[in-house]
């Protein structure tokens, strides 16, 4: 379990860029955060490179979360084949991945994120989704997983530019109406991590698939955590410092 001087130190660290106000909202990824839905994200990639002759590692898709369909299969060419794959081709691969991934069990939702959100909620802070997906099927189960704590969202479908550029944490922001300086991001990928950071959010990077440990410090998150009971119980902290400098202001 990780313990509270890390959070000392990460807000002493973000204060030289902005004084992390009281939150008011924390803004969740999807995949890999409240779904544990990246395993199966990279078995279906990995099935759809076994069945065109792509090599390719099941591990290194968590590397590229956060990315469009068309920019990992760019990857993939480029390293195999020296040159990219033209948009035609990319749509193919990539609606066969989305196949392999359809035909798959539903994700569960992970580990301790039911417990994040609750404390969220239980603090008087908004929940605000930010996510690259679109996919209809896991967006309308947050309803009922999350007891419709995520009315605020920002889908694939809101966003000119996906992470690991900052528009989707900067759009999140502006959905609730607050600032970098008032919210708390939580994600699980290097490019969701960099988003979130270059958006001026405290970040905390949760490493829920086979990252190397300081992955996600090195892309920018103020706390890497492991896992997102940690991460409960980190926001608890957080909140519960504020609530005490708001006693001692009385
Ligand atoms: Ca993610």
């Amino acid at each position: 379990m990780t313990d509270k001087s890390i959070l000392d130190k990460a807000i002493k660290k973000y204060s030289a860029r902005h004084v992390l106000e009281r939150p008011q909202a924390v803004l969740f990824d999807m995949d890999g955060i409240l779904y544990d839905s990246m395993p199966l994200h990279a078995r279906a990639w990995k099935r759809m490179c076994d069945l065109n002759g792509i090599q390719a590692d099941e591990n290194e898709f968590y590397g590229y979360e956060g990315r469009t369909g068309a920019s990992t299969i760019n990857i993939l060419f480029n390293r195999q084949y020296g040159h990219g794959a033209d948009d035609d081709l990319c749509k193919l691969l990539y609606a066969q991945k989305s196949e392999f991934f359809k035909a798959m069990p539903e994700p569960a939702m992970m580990p301790g994120a039911k417990a994040a959100v609750d404390a969220v909620i239980a603090a008087g802070l908004r929940c605000v989704l930010v996510t690259g997906s679109a996919q209809h099927s896991v967006l309308d189960r947050l309803e009922r997983d999350y007891s419709g704590a995520f009315s605020i969202r920002v889908t694939g479908l809101d966003v000119k530019h996906g992470k690991p550029h900052p528009e989707p944490f900067l759009k999140g922001l502006d959905k609730a109406g607050i600032k970098a300086w008032q919210a708390v991001a939580v994600d699980n990928a290097p490019l969701g991590v960099r988003s979130a950071a270059d958006a001026g959010i405290f970040t905390i990077g949760v490493r829920t698939g086979p990252l190397p440990k300081g992955a996600l410090l090195e892309a920018g998150a103020d706390i890497e955590l492991d896992s997102m009971d940690e991460c409960a119980q980190m926001l608890k902290w957080i909140f519960n410092d504020y609530e005490r400098k708001a006693d001692f202001h009385k």
